[in-house]
């Protein structure tokens, strides 16, 4: 895995901008953009330009990336103003990931129950 992007992967091709997203903020390293199923007023993915399946491989090969996530999520936040939110990694599918290309998602702008069922 050296982050190529993957002709069959529907976050790197809204990197490449073929497919379009509502995309709130973007970096040298990262793309944030409107969930198109929110679960919360704000429910924003950040995800890396490189392709890794999941936060923790891309972790693994890329720790400035993964952190760059973590700062463009409360980038992100701050925008919405945000005081408190949530910062979710689903890996796995057995965790409800879906799309197999790194994503944090941002949630915030309701109560947040624990755990979130
Ligand atoms: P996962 O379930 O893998 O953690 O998260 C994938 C997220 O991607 C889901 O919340 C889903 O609503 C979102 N999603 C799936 N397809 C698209 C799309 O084409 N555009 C956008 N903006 N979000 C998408
Ligand atoms: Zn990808």
């Amino acid at each position: 895995a050296d982050g190529a992007p993957q002709d069959d992967c529907l976050f790197c091709k809204i990197v490449a901008g073929h497919i379009p997203a509502t995309v709130v903020r973007e970096t040298e390293t990262t793309v944030a953009f409107r969930d198109i199923n929110p679960q919360a007023p704000t429910h924003v993915l950040v995800i890396p330009k490189v392709h890794y399946p999941d936060a923790s491989a891309l972790a693994a090969a890329e720790p400035t990336v993964a952190a760059d996530l973590l700062r463009e999520s409360a980038e992100v936040a701050a925008e919405d103003k945000l005081e408190s939110y949530r910062v979710v990694f689903n890996t796995g599918s057995g965790a409800g990931q879906t799309v197999f290309h790194a994503h944090a998602h941002v949630l915030g702008g309701r109560g947040m129950q624990w755990p979130p069922g």
